[in-house]
Parts: structure tokens; C-alpha cells; sequence
């Protein structure tokens, strides 16, 4: 890991309730968490759990006797991290014992990571997960859509640090010793604006902002537009990209893929 993307992961605005990008997407994505985690499930483990949002939603939806490890690298999001056990560590060497976890989660962490980062990451997916894995990625995401260009180094680079993207198709096979067993589309469709387009509307303040962008090679911070109304979430700027949202065509599929893996027979 770079320190540019060490410094990035430690933002403090990329975690907790105040900075939950787009509530209602938010919503649709742990429902259907909720609906592939196993319910005999005890023991769960989420590898790179942010701020804890997923196993916070666990806990609350299905209450006391579940034992909850956030595996996480930022400390600025462990730091959010309540009614779980906080380890700090990465996905390509997780610090926990072979087969420990009922399930495994691994939410919107594996179309971040770099070539041998991810082939070691699903393997120690693999080597923790007992019965089961739930993954869930951008589904079939066209990532240069996202792509901005730094004003400091004049770089290009996916805004969300997305390095790869998923279709169903590539969902059978992608944990060996595990069989794909249930798949879930979530979430929104997304409105698909060119990206220049997208680019000039964040410049004048008419689209909001997602997360927080920062060059992967400077380090620099996107600032696109006004930056005070970054969600979306309300305001005169927030209306304005409710209108526009709804007028643009939109994507076919729902925004996210979630999938359920489970540990074949003959392993
Ligand atoms: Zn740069």
C-alpha cells in the first residue's frame, strides 16, 4: 500500500452515519445482505468493514448471540466500529485463524484492490470463511464513467479507486473451493451521464460529489464543485440533482451484486 493511499483510507470523511453516501442505496444493499447470510450464521468476520456498517445492520436486524470481527486497515474507520471486535489488518493477510468464521463478508472492498493484493485477498477469504462468503461489488460497473482528471499532476483515475469491475458472469469460479449459490441484484439504477457531462455538472455545483476523491499518485483532492453539498443530501444543490437524476436515462441493471459463496462438498 502506498502512503497516498494510506493517507487516503485514513480520511475521516469517508466514514460513519454523517458520511453514508446516499442513504437509500445504503438500505437496499444490507437487506440483501441480510438475505445471504445464513441464518445459522454466529460467527461472522467482514473483511475491510469500513465503519461497520454492515455488522452493525447484522446485529440489529437479528439481535443478541452473534459474534461480530470488523477486519479493518483504516483506523479511522475501526474507529466508528461499535459491538464488534476491531482488528486492525489487511485483506491479503488477515489475522485470524483458518476456517474461524461461520461467514465471511467482504462488501465493496474487492474492486479496490490490485492485482496480488485480490489474488491473496479471495484466498484468505477462503482460508477464514468455515461455510460461507457474501461479496458484494458494483454490478457491472463502466468504470471509466467515474474517471476524473487531477488539477495537480493531470493523472486519471477512477474517482472511487475502483480498479475492476464485475459482471454475473464473473461471479461462478471467483472463490476456488467455494460454489456461487445465491446471487442478489440491489439497489437503485443509476443514471449513466457521459462523462464529461457528469464532469461539468460537478463543476457547477449541479451534481453532488460521492466519497472523497484524492489522486492515487499526488495524493490531491477532487474538488469539483462547491463541496458543501456532497451527498446529495439536501439543499437547493440536492433538489436540483433529484430533478436531474430522475431525467437522464438510466443504467439497466440495479446498482449492486451481492453473492453468497459456499464452501463445496469436497473441500
Ligand atoms: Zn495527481
Amino acid at each position: 500500500l502506498t502512503t497516498v493511499d494510506r493517507a487516503h483510507y485514513e480520511q475521516t470523511t469517508l466514514w460513519g452515519r454523517a458520511n453514508v453516501a446516499l442513504p437509500d442505496h445504503q438500505d437496499q444493499r444490507l437487506a440483501a445482505i441480510d438475505r445471504l447470510v445464513p441464518n445459522e450464521a454466529t460467527t461472522i468476520v467482514d473483511v475491510g468493514a469500513g465503519d461497520g456498517r454492515v455488522l452493525h445492520h447484522l446485529s440489529t436486524v437479528r439481535g443478541p448471540g452473534l459474534l461480530t470481527t470488523a477486519v479493518e486497515r483504516s483506523f479511522a474507520g475501526l474507529e466508528h466500529v461499535g459491538g464488534a471486535l476491531r482488528v486492525q489488518g489487511s485483506i491479503d493477510a488477515v489475522p485470524i485463524a483458518r476456517r474461524a468464521a461461520h461467514t465471511v463478508l467482504c462488501c465493496e472492498v474487492l474492486e479496490h484492490l490490485p492485482n496480488e493484493v485480490y489474488r491473496r485477498g479471495i484466498k484468505e477469504l477462503a482460508r477464514i470463511a468455515d461455510r460461507s462468503i457474501v461479496i458484494t461489488v458494483p454490478n457491472n460497473e463502466v468504470r471509466r464513467r467515474a474517471d476524473v482528471t487531477c488539477a495537480s499532476c493531470g493523472c486519471r483515475y477512477n474517482r472511487e479507486r475502483h480498479l475492476r469491475s464485475f459482471g454475473i458472469g464473473d461471479l461462478d469460479g471467483l472463490v476456488p473451493g467455494f460454489d456461487l449459490s445465491k446471487v442478489i441484484e440491489a439497489g437503485p439504477r443509476q443514471p449513466l451521464y457521459p462523462r464529461f457531462l457528469r464532469v461539468q455538472m460537478e463543476r457547477v455545483g449541479l451534481l453532488p460529489v460521492l466519497g472523497s476523491p484524492s489522486c492515487p499518485q499526488c495524493g490531491e483532492t477532487y474538488l469539483a464543485g462547491r463541496g458543501d453539498d456532497r451527498h446529495g443530501g439536501g439543499g437547493r444543490a440536492g433538489n436540483r440533482y433529484r430533478a436531474l437524476r430522475s431525467a437522464v436515462p438510466k443504467q439497466r441493471r440495479p446498482y449492486w451484486l451481492c453473492a453468497r459463496f459456499t464452501r463445496s462438498r469436497l473441500n
